[in-house]
């Protein structure tokens, strides 16, 4: 064989020390990869073996090298990848191979040919889907460029994106030895689609492990707190669980069939999104209890037996009627199955009851990994849940416009949704994703329809084209021809049709605009006797725009100023040439910064005392001093600050991770920042109002804005008040809190 490794220095998960302990290296790897061997749960074939041994050797020479930021060789990487293939997802040896090899190609000198030579099309293939796509540096969004490369192989061969998802587990667990920007990048592309993908491929485990490490990242306080408060009632509530667990294998004694049940934790970031979307406190999620309870069955007794189980639990322990969920006679659109209620447990507590097959669970857990294994064994004509949900990928894919970002965007979207179905006039039924406006539809049969929807009559009612589409709705499209998409469009499909061919016409409508302002810069520089051609290009970095079609569109749109490349350019010859500013006194002196002296808070960006970067606050979020914060830096050369727990957060960091830089706060010259909070209570009367801002005034704190709306003896208030700092917003949350009308108070984003 030829020499195969070398000194790789681009590669960033990697380190070169000189000392290691050899011995131990090679203990640590011959350990690891035994390990992988005992993780099958049949024994190996002769010819698996010896392909399996063949892909370890070779990864072995490739990286041996390298070292992962842990310290450990890299090859324990790659080793423990194949292992949570095959243990944690349930592949065979192919996927073991390709997961053992899957980081070789792109890191070291192996190349796709030889793994071709000697491992096959197939490993070649997926190995191939596993390697990032080489020269982006010009790309606007490597990271979706590779990520997309990912979901398109998908399509060929779905255990491309299960050893993904098993590469990413494996990093995340690891993750605490990369920087801090470093992991939230990671955890923020994780959270924007390897977690969804997980969530619609079935991989539940998976899912909800990958959605705690990153919210441990992004919001470590929230975390800390909340594991705290669990950590706290550890022992009263496994005390209880265990209780009410007997007292259903009492109930459950005489059946006579194999069952099992299990207490069931909830991850910490279930219990974030529920306090968090539903605005109440730790102390009132009422279903912190679960348990599951697992039963053997032939398949076509499956059903019966989980409603026989369920008159059981039923008959001892009341059951709320709303939290009756039967997805074993509809399975939910990821495969899921189960019969699930929520019960008034002992002590009057309540307790979530889940009720599924052996089948069922392993399905619930490991998804389309498990689901080949039963696929022989359903009713006829069962539709291939994941096989429907491949081919709307598929569909987006083909459709898409080329843009990764866009691309990546959509699939996402395509991850969440469930479905409804509406009918034409005649009757025909058309699948929609939920969320669907009656624009969608029109798109979906045609994009003549779409372009020229003027208004929607559903069952006979007018409607307007942006309004949401129930089950079962039938519609009938009105078209005008003057009729035009608009960029608002845009925000009111949810399909990926409609979107590209909107996109599509504001493009075509975009290059009508650029031809007219082409038209109008062509006689700007006319007058200044220099060519477009050659200082077009100029002009649009100069504005900061990120093409010339956008940039001469907001010319014939009036929104750039002209007016400057007189002020600031001369010809030079044919050329124009940037008039030289007057130098800074100094070399660390800002380079954006604005002439007049403004009086603006001082944030650190990227470690530099001297902002070079001019900044402004987000108003997604609302950065208040004190908040941790960051820095995103603009096409324009200045720098939004938003904070770390901004909504937007993720989306900036998966997409643009390279243009965000860490932001710290330095001398604050300002004290007037807004921040929002919501106040929950009862409403004790017209009284709620005035105490509420009274208390606020005492604090000093000034109203910006304050809302209050009631329901049902209950009130929810939203308040804009004008802080100094978190501390101020902080005593201002704590002492509202202290009404004993008022039942929680909390910060939100805007
Ligand atoms: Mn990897």
């Amino acid at each position: 064989m030829q020499e195969l490794h070398r000194q790789s220095a681009s590669v960033p998960e990697t380190l070169h020390e000189a000392h290691y302990d050899e011995d131990a290296d090679r203990q640590l790897i011959t350990q690891s990869y035994r390990n992988l061997l005992h993780s099958f749960k049949t024994p190996l074939e002769e010819k698996d073996l010896r392909l399996l041994r063949a892909a370890y050797e070779m990864a072995v020479e490739a990286h041996k090298e390298q070292r992962r930021k842990t310290g450990e060789p890299y090859i324990t990487h790659p080793i423990e990848v194949a292992r949570i293939c095959v243990e944690e997802i349930g592949l065979g040896p192919t996927a073991a191979v390709c997961a053992l090899l899957h980081d070789v190609v792109e890191d070291t000198n192996v190349t796709l040919k030889e793994i071709h030579n000697q491992f096959g099309d197939r490993v070649a293939l997926i190995v191939d889907g596993l390697t990032k796509l080489d020269g982006l540096h010009n790309s606007e969004s490597p990271q979706a460029e590779n990520l997309s490369k990912v979901l398109r192989t998908m399509l060929i061969d779905v255990r491309v994106v299960l050893i993904k998802l098993a590469d990413r587990l494996h990093n995340m667990r690891t993750i605490r030895s990369m920087s801090d920007k470093s992991q939230k990048k990671i955890a923020a592309e994780t959270t924007y689609i390897y977690a969804p993908v997980a969530h619609r491929l079935g991989l539940q485990k998976i899912k909800t492990e990958l959605e705690d490490i990153c919210f441990k990242i992004q919001h470590p306080d929230e975390y800390k707190d909340i594991a705290r408060k669990l950590e706290e009632k550890l022992k009263s509530r496994s005390e209880y669980i265990d209780k009410f667990i007997k007292k259903l294998q009492d109930i459950f004694k005489d059946l006579g069939y194999k069952h099992r049940v299990i207490g069931r934790p909830k991850s910490i970031f279930a219990i974030w999104r529920k306090i968090h979307t539903k605005h109440v406190p730790f102390e009132d999620i009422y279903d912190l209890f679960a348990v599951r309870v697992i039963f053997e069955a032939p398949r076509e007794w499956e059903k019966r037996r989980a409603w026989e189980l369920y008159s059981h639990v039923t008959d001892h322990f009341q059951p709320v009627p709303e939290r009756l969920r039967d997805w074993i006679t509809t399975p939910k659109s990821n495969g899921y199955e189960s019969l699930q209620t929520t019960v008034l447990g002992i002590d009057n507590k309540f307790v979530e009851v889940q009720i599924r097959s052996e089948r069922m669970n392993d399905i619930a857990e490991r998804g389309v990994a498990a689901h080949w294994k039963y696929k022989s064994g359903g009713k006829k004509g069962d539709a291939d849940v994941y096989e429907i949900w491949l081919q709307r990928i598929r569909e987006t894919i083909e459709n898409s416009s080329g843009n990764a970002i866009e691309l990546l965007a959509d699939i996402r979207s395509e991850l969440f949704t469930e479905e409804i179905h509406v009918f034409t006039p005649k009757g025909e039924m058309k699948t929609l994703p939920e969320g669907a406006t009656a624009l969608d539809f029109a798109f979906s049969i045609h994009s003549d329809l779409g372009c020229t929807c003027r208004s929607v009559k559903i069952n006979n009612r007018l409607v307007p084209i942006f309004h949401k589409l129930s089950e079962g709705d039938q519609l009938e499209i009105l078209t005008d021809k003057n009729q035009k998409p608009t960029e608002d469009w845009l925000q009111n499909v949810v399909t990926s049709k409609a979107k590209n061919r909107i996109r599509a016409a504001l493009k075509e409508e975009k290059k009508v605009q650029a031809d007219f302002g082409k038209e109008i810069l062509e006689r700007k520089l006319n007058n200044l006797k220099v060519s477009f051609e050659e200082n077009c290009d100029t002009l649009v970095k100069w504005y900061g725009f990120l093409n010339r079609t956008e940039f001469l569109s907001a010319i014939y749109l009036s929104q750039v100023d002209l007016r400057k490349v007189n002020r600031k350019f001369r010809a030079d010859g044919n050329m124009l040439v940037e008039i030289e500013q007057p130098k800074p006194r100094t070399q660390e002196a800002p380079v954006f910064r604005k002439n007049k002296p403004e009086i603006k808070p001082e944030i650190i960006i990227n470690n530099e005392p001297g902002s070079y970067y001019q900044h402004s606050f987000a108003t997604c979020c609302n950065p208040v001093q004190g908040d941790e914060i960051f820095a995103f830096v603009l096409t324009t050369g200045g720098a939004r600050i938003h904070r770390t727990s901004c909504p937007n957060a993720s989306n900036l960091y998966a997409h643009y991770g390279h243009r965000i830089l860490s932001a710290t706060w330095g001398n604050i010259s300002r004290s007037d920042f807004l921040a929002h909070v919501v106040v929950t209570g009862i409403d004790t009367g017209p009284g709620v109002i005035q105490q509420l801002t009274n208390r606020i005034y005492d604090l000093g704190i000034n109203i910006r804005s304050f809302e209050i709306r009631g329901e049902g003896g209950y009130f929810e208030g939203h308040l804009g008040l004008i802080v100094v700092n978190t501390d101020q917003l902080q005593r201002a949350i704590l002492e509202l809190r202290k009404f004993e009308w008022v039942s929680n108070v909390t910060r939100s984003d805007n």
